[in-house]
């Protein structure tokens, strides 16, 4: 029999610290792209939703998908941008009868009306295809999974990588899946297990540390017959809601009560860790005196500016990294991006070679990461900032920058952009001109994505907190909504499990 199967794409991870609020316009920034459009664009690629459709071959589905859209990490949703991308699912779904419905959200999404906008998409499908329907969701492991979302949907896979590479193979799990389920061979449903924490102490990264042996734990659990993904979530910290943090997930069936225990050994092993913090997180001052000293002989060294990264709703306009490398006298270098719209505008109005004075970065509040800086420099070249990655994470994939210019400081040679964006291929760099390969230094906005293209060029990778939105420094940020105490916040947080695992009951 051929299963008729949903599929759809709509992710955003909501920093609700951020004073960017996020719009239709947004999500146009990034993608938003309709039916087939969607599948031209990412059928191929490294998406979940290649995976669904490998999954649909597989099994010899007829998909319908509706839409592909994502914003960059900002502030919270707006409702009418909401609303114009979840109404096409749940219309879609009202039209068609399908055996199943295949999601890919991020998983921490927050909307202007409602704190869990994942569970409200989910809530919304719900009550249209009734609860019959199996729906099967991957997620981001920055999500900040909540009981609801366990309730509503019947299996959750989040990606098992960080730098996330493992997208395609996540929406392929996620799909065989969801195929037992509608073939009437396995019943799942999926608990979950939290501490009071506002996240996985190192952001849930899978190169090195602790993550690396809960995995193997996970995907030995996962040999069992009534178990079929376990997943480990990092939480999302710059999300000011009730339910925020790490969470383990079991997607299974069967003696519940012997899955939350599982769950709760991986759970203890993330609190009682919480200490063991891998990057050493230099000042911008202190990242910058080891640029002035660099041998790069063995290649350039990377320094990541973690706190400014537009991938975790960082405005990306920071200019205190920038500001301690001129300081430092570093050259030969290059700085990436500077997310300054009015910057790269006033530059498109120059030519190129000629010498200009711009007023850079710093301008959406200089309370996180430094305020605007004057620089003189020579115009490299201006763009329409398009570019098409190559690495592990954008391979194939088109994306824009907007409105770009490259200026060259006093041997830095800095792009500056209009549309944020994480650094995390060596394209978003090498499409403007700018050879990172040949520098002495790479300065770049990311916490860890970077890692996966530019470990590999790098002669050394540091990593600095210039207290920009996505510092490290938590305290200093307005938390009203989460439940306290919470590690790090509060000193007396005890790491007992957290309420909410409804499915039990
Ligand atoms: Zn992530």
């Amino acid at each position: 029999m051929s299963f008729r199967v949903l599929t759809a794409e709509l992710a955003h991870e909501t920093n609700t610290f951020s004073r960017l609020v996020t719009d239709e316009q947004a999500f146009k920034d990034r993608y938003v792209l309709m039916g087939d459009d969607a599948l031209a664009a990412r059928c191929e690629a490294n998406t979940e939703l290649a995976g669904f459709l490998d999954a649909g071959r597989a099994h010899g589905w007829k998909i319908e998908h509706v839409l592909s859209a994502a914003a960059a990490p900002s502030g919270k949703v707006k409702r009418a941008a909401f609303e114009w991308l979840c109404d096409p699912i749940v219309a879609a779904i009202e039209r068609g009868r399908f055996e199943g419905i295949l999601l890919a959200l991020h998983g921490a999404m927050v909307l202007d009306f409602c704190e869990d906008g994942d569970g409200e998409i989910l809530r919304r499908i719900r009550a249209c295809c009734g609860n019959e329907t199996p729906i099967a969701v991957t997620l981001d492991p920055h999500a900040n999974v909540g009981p609801e979302m366990c309730l509503l949907a019947d299996i959750l896979v989040s990606f098992r990588t960080y730098p996330h590479i493992d997208m395609r193979e996540t929406g392929r799990r996620a799909g065989a899946i969801l195929q037992r389920t509608m073939a009437g061979e396995i019943t799942p449903q999926t608990i979950r297990v939290s501490r009071p924490m506002l996240e996985e102490t190192n952001g849930g990264r899978t190169d090195a540390g602790p993550m690396i042996a809960r995995l193997a734990a996970a995907g030995k659990y996962e040999e069992q017959a009534d178990v079929f993904a376990v997943s480990i979530n990092a939480g999302f910290a710059s999300t000011d809601v009730s339910v925020v943090g790490p969470t383990v997930l079991v997607t299974g069936q069967g003696n519940l009560e012997q899955h939350i225990a599982f769950a709760d050994t991986l759970a203890d092993d993330i609190w009682s860790r919480r200490h063991e913090v891998l990057n050493e997180y230099l000042t911008v001052e202190a990242a910058a005196a080891v640029a002035a000293g660099f041998d790069s002989r063995k290649g350039p060294l990377v320094i990541a500016d973690y706190a400014d990264n537009p991938g975790a709703g960082g405005y990306g306009d920071s200019t205190a990294l920038l500001g301690a490398l001129l300081e430092a006298g570093v050259r030969n270098a290059c700085f990436g991006p500077m997310v300054d719209g009015e910057a790269a505008q006033a530059l498109h109005g120059a030519r190129t070679g000629e010498q200009v004075r711009v007023v850079l970065g710093g301008k959406i509040d200089a309370s996180f990461g430094g305020g605007p800086l004057t620089l003189e420099g020579e115009l490299l070249s201006i763009s329409d900032g398009h570019y098409v990655g190559d690495g592990p994470i954008l391979g194939g994939l088109s994306r824009s920058y907007g409105p770009s210019a490259v200026l060259l400081v006093d041997g830095i040679e800095i792009l500056i952009v209009t549309i944020a964006k994480q650094m995390l291929d060596l394209q978003q760099f090498k499409s403007f001109g700018i050879e990172p390969e040949g520098k002495h230094v790479i300065a770049l906005k990311s916490m860890q994505h970077f890692r996966a293209a530019f470990e590999p060029i790098a002669g050394q990778v540091i990593v600095c907190d210039s207290g920009a939105l996505c510092t490290l420094q938590y305290e200093r940020l307005p938390y009203r909504n989460v439940p306290r105490p919470v590690f790090p916040l509060d000193e007396n947080a005890s790491g007992a499990r957290l309420p909410g695992i409804e499915n039990l009951t």
